[in-house]
């Protein structure tokens, strides 16, 4: 009889290779099957996520529910970032919590399954080279870790304390990951990393084959059977002209990209130790639209940041004009706990912060609108990669935009050629042509 598991995971897409991670983990141990029923659960983890308070805050109301609905004999776990950075506190909080387990211990999750109270946390562990179990939760969408943690130190972000050094995954091992997914029936791959562009620098065995980002993307083109690659999230900074000229000529790589941004003011940038100014941000975005024109570009923006001035918020909205961003996630600064901003005396008033967000969000919205309406009758090749309820099948085009269409899973897994017939700033929906 197999176990029941229910796995809920918060946060980015590292976070969904963890919890696939240790579905397969746990798998190999004994089997689990999945379930989305509480009271059903033998195990249940919370995979959590600590870029802002709110999920923080959210946990443990959401555990104290949990334990009310769960099985006498099920168990709760706590995974994640929160796991990495609260570590023993949430047992203290939360005795009902049977371990806690940190974003950089996955590969423990039989280990500490059946330990009370077992709470491993150690951001310095390498899993960099684990072979952990074949799991997707969805086989036409693979994605492959390819460095573990981060060395830059955004004056805003907790990363670098919950989930630790950087360390890149050997291209050897990478290059075998991604030919089992396309054995598996995928064509398109998603690469992960707190920041991609800047892979190579540091292996766990020195004598690793040396490779960058630029190299470690035409290895993985030579894959046959592979169609696709996406990657995220690269990092300004690290944007050379060899990069984006691999990312505009190799026609395996998908001609959309992810450019964290911040702020659009250099002064601003400059406090949140980024490492750029506006001008080198400008820069780049113009030699990726110089060098690939239909490429799509998404951004990262944080308002209210201490310190921030109405000019250095109109230096934001001035990058945000200039670049036309296809996709913008903004969010209001968030204090966060082992991060020096947060020691900043000059925080910005709640208020303002919301102001300048609704304003900055209002925008993008205006143009997102007008250029989503540029897509009516426009014809894209797309990757379906999942069935939706009422007869439709969604998919990805190359540039990133999400398309439905009428369809079944035959679908899956294939790239079809799309007319667009309507639009919204969500999606668009087509016809097979
Ligand atoms: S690059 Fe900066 S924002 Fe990104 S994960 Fe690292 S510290 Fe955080």
């Amino acid at each position: 009889m197999s176990k029941k598991l229910f796995i809920e995971t918060l946060g980015c897409a590292m976070n969904v290779r963890d919890s696939e991670h240790m579905i397969a983990q746990l798998n190999q141990k004994e089997p689990y099957e999945l379930t989305d029923k509480i009271e059903d659960a033998d195990l249940i983890i919370i995979n959590t996520c600590s870029v802002r308070e709110k999920p923080v805050a959210k946990l443990f109301s959401e555990i104290g529910v949990f334990n009310k609905q769960k099985k006498p004999t099920a168990k709760i776990g706590v995974a994640g970032c929160t796991a990495s950075h609260l570590g023993e506190e949430i047992i203290k909080r939360a005795p009902s919590v049977d371990f806690v387990l940190g974003a950089r211990n996955v590969s423990k999750i039989t280990e500490v399954v059946d330990k009370k109270h077992a709470v491993e946390i150690d951001i310095d562990y390498d899993e960099s080279t684990y072979a952990f179990g074949e799991y997707r939760t969805n086989p036409f969408k693979a994605m492959v870790n390819i460095s573990i943690g981060c060395d830059k130190s955004c004056t805003f972000c907790i990363v670098p304390a919950t989930r630790g050094d950087e360390i890149s995954i050997p291209s050897r091992l990478i290059v075998g990951e991604i030919t089992k997914a396309v054995l598996g029936g995928a064509k398109e791959v998603m690469l992960l990393g707190q920041n991609v562009n800047h892979y190579g620098r540091r292996f766990s065995d020195v004598n690793e084959e040396a490779c960058d980002f630029t190299g470690l993307l035409q290895k993985i083109s030579k894959i046959e059977g592979l169609e696709r690659i996406r990657f995220t999230s690269p990092h300004p900074l690290h944007m050379d002209d060899a990069f984006l000229e691999e990312f505009a000529s190799n026609p395996k790589i998908c001609k959309q990209i992810h450019v964290p941004l911040q702020s659009g003011s250099t002064a601003l940038l400059k406090a949140m130790k980024r490492g750029y100014s506006k001008e080198w941000f400008l820069n780049r975005c113009e030699k990726i639209r110089t060098l690939c024109p239909e490429a799509t570009i998404s951004t990262d923006i944080i308002v209210g940041f201490p310190g921030e001035s109405d000019e250095d918020f109109e230096d934001t909205m001035d990058v945000l004009e200039k670049v036309r961003f296809d996709q913008v996630f903004s969010f209001k600064y968030s204090p966060r706990p082992h991060t020096e901003a947060a020691t900043f005396e000059n925080q910005v008033d709640e208020k303002i912060a919301s102001q300048r967000l609704t304003r900055l969000q209002d925008r993008h919205m205006q143009m997102l609108s007008e250029m989503m309406d540029e897509q009516l009758g426009k014809e894209h090749w797309v990757y379906f990669d999942e069935l939706k309820p009422n007869g439709r099948v969604a998919g990805r085009s190359d540039d990133g935009k999400l398309v439905f269409v009428k369809g079944s899973e035959e679908l899956l897994g294939k790239i079809k050629k799309v007319r667009i017939t309507h639009t919204s700033r969500a999606a668009l929906d087509g016809e097979l042509v």
